[in-house]
């Protein structure tokens, strides 16, 4: 499997954010570009995060600049060092690297001398509303807001009074800082939004440091404009946050006014301050799933799946162990494309990718998921051989492998019927089909238990039809794949399918929820076997089960030996035609 995103072929992209950033080089305006990933470490990344991911870290490497990691952790009551670990095996698992790693809890020192010289400057109170009174007087979307009877506090009360709030003297939620804006302008996010607030809350990097946390808005803008970042990039709903993030980058003024870059001085963190331009581009849905934080978790909590990592969950983890791979979600992002247009993307495209990149690079193996016993009786009951087969039909540099071959074999029940139904090309009694690689065999006796259940074939190999031999090409309507009963090493196989069943399990219009959507087929589990050199896999190696599908070794219950494979996707889209 391709790893890097370097490897992907690709031919050059032109989605309106790169075309920004290409007039900007040539222009002249930027001479490198700059660009962050800022999650918040309050949960594990979904799919929809690749796309960022891919788009944050993709444009810096295509036009050789350089992409942060920075940790958005403002909000220290939902913010876990669980999520933070994750975060970054899984940035690096798609196969980026960041420039540097930053959390926003790195400038906090930064965001205070800001937010002072707002208030020096006159364009930033404290207010002592309460939450609720603030809501009254924000108005509505037809009606423009009223000013707080704190706005024209002098600047000397309103210093003495941050620092107050910084020396913690406040309870949580008597006062906030606030932006002196607007408070009729059409945009409620310019009506004199809060930009700090005070949280009695211990914070997993800063300690009990701080009692009063910036807000979001505040805090991305001059931290992007800290980092020198000069595009960042951010998904729609953000767009009536632009002319705030504008208002703050402008009004802080880095480039300016660098000793309220002192304190990173301090800490050695290197200056890079510049003015940078936010643009958004659409999420990524895709139908059949959910990928909202809450609704992850729920499934989490209320035992709907086995955790985080469950194959069945749109968590990267998730699809990591469902044996997605890099390679296919870039290849999604890629598909997809970056537009301002917002869509919901078939399931199918997401199967479709990895499909695409297993079939290019997954090697081949034999597996049986549901076997029944075929005993060649012409052969020796001690007969044994090695036969040789490629790892890969369209790829020689795969090599090949050694496959053995007995008198006892396992079959897949479903490649037999007694009956067959119209077209049916497999084996039925007396038929013939050819054994993947063996040669030609036929089914002489049916064996049955009591209850008529079929338990054994026995059949008869065409000696003529082995490698090698004049009627090896001999032409034959059907081929299956086979493992040897004598070498095969039992696998615990888990056929997993879609989560959920329908295409919006998001859509609770009908008074349904997510959990009355969910596929009670998502998750089946079978013992069947596996030739030896699939069983001897690594975990997370992907293979196709020729004829089954793609599959890969379980991330954390696989051992070479005692083998537990997930079944990644099906060859072919099922659910196209169902729909
Ligand atoms: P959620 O709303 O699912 O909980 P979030 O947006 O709160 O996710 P963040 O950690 O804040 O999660 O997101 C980090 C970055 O990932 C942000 O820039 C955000 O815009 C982007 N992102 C989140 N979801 C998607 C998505 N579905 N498609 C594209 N980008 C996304
Ligand atoms: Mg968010």
């Amino acid at each position: 499997m391709s790893d890097s995103p370097a490897a992907d072929a690709s031919p050059e992209k032109k989605d309106f954010i790169r075309q920004i950033v290409r007039e900007d080089l040539a222009s002249g305006k930027h001479r490198a570009i700059k660009t962050r990933f800022p999650p918040e470490p309050n949960g594990y990344l979904h799919i929809g995060h690749a796309k960022a991911i891919c788009l944050d870290f993709g444009i810096a490497a295509e036009f050789g600049g350089l992409c942060n990691l920075r940790f958005d952790d403002t909000n220290p009551a939902r913010e876990d060092p669980e999520f933070v670990q994750a975060i970054q095996d899984d940035v690096r698992w798609l196969g980026f690297e960041w420039n540097s790693l930053r959390h926003a809890s790195d400038y906090f020192s930064v965001y205070y001398l800001a937010a002072e010289k707002l208030i020096r400057d006159g364009k930033a109170f404290v207010c002592d509303l309460s939450a609720e009174q603030v809501r009254e007087y924000r108005g509505t979307l037809t009606e423009p807001g009223r000013d707080s009877p704190y706005r024209e506090r002098g600047v000397e009360e309103n210093l003495d009074l941050f620092r107050r709030m910084r020396a913690g003297e406040f309870a949580d939620g008597t006062r906030t800082l606030r932006a002196k804006i607007d408070m009729a302008s059409g945009n409620m996010n310019l009506r004199d939004p809060a930009l700090y607030r005070i949280k009695h809350v211990e914070h997993q990097n800063t300690g009990n440091e701080w009692p009063i946390y910036p807000m979001y808005d505040f805090a991305h803008s001059i931290g992007d404009a800290i980092e020198g970042i000069t595009h960042s990039l951010c998904t729609l709903e953000f767009e009536d946050h632009r002319p705030l993030y504008d208002w703050c980058v402008d009004n802080v003024d880095l480039a300016g006014h660098p000793q309220l870059l002192q304190p990173l001085l301090d800490k050695g963190l290197p200056l890079e301050a510049a003015k940078p331009r936010q643009i958004e581009f659409s999420r990524l849905n895709i139908n059949y799933t959910v990928m909202s934080k809450r609704k992850l978790v729920a499934l989490v909590q209320d035992g709907l799946v086995d955790g985080w990592d469950d194959p069945r969950m749109y968590t990267l983890q998730g699809l990591r162990r469902r044996g997605y791979t890099p390679a296919a979600l870039r290849l999604l992002v890629d598909r997809v494309g970056i537009s301002k247009q917002n869509s919901v993307i078939d399931f199918g495209v997401l199967e479709g990718c990895l499909r695409d990149d297993l079939d290019a690079h997954a090697p081949r193996r034999m597996a049986v998921v549901d076997p029944l016993k075929l005993v060649l009786t012409n052969l020796a009951d001690d007969h044994e051989e090695t036969l040789v087969f490629p790892n890969h039909p369209k790829d020689e540099s795969q090599g090949s492998r050694e496959v053995p071959f007995g008198r006892e074999l396992w079959i897949e029940r479903e490649d037999f019927a007694e009956v067959p139904p119209k077209g049916w090309k497999r084996l039925v009694p007396g038929g013939e089909v050819r054994l993947r690689g063996a040669g030609i065999i036929r089914v002489d006796e049916v064996i049955k238990d009591a209850d008529g259940r079929v338990t054994e074939l026995h059949g008869w190999l065409d000696p003529e039809s082995r490698p090698g031999m004049e009627g090896a090409n001999r032409k034959i309507k059907g081929t299956i794949h086979w493992v040897s009963a004598k070498h095969a090493i039992p696998a615990e196989i888990r056929l997993y399918d879609r989560l959920f069943s329908i295409e919006k399990p998001d859509d609770e219009s009908d008074g349904k929820s997510y959990r009355d959507h969910l596929n009670p087929e998502s998750r089946r589990v079978v013992h069947g076997y596996v030739e030896p050199a699939a069983a001897a896999a690594e975990p997370e190696q992907s293979f196709q089960f020729e004829r089954t599908g793609y599959f890969v070794a379980d991330r954390r219950d696989h051992r070479a030996g005692t083998p537990v494979f997930n079944r990644s996707v099906t060859l072919r889209d099922t659910w196209a035609a169902k729909a």
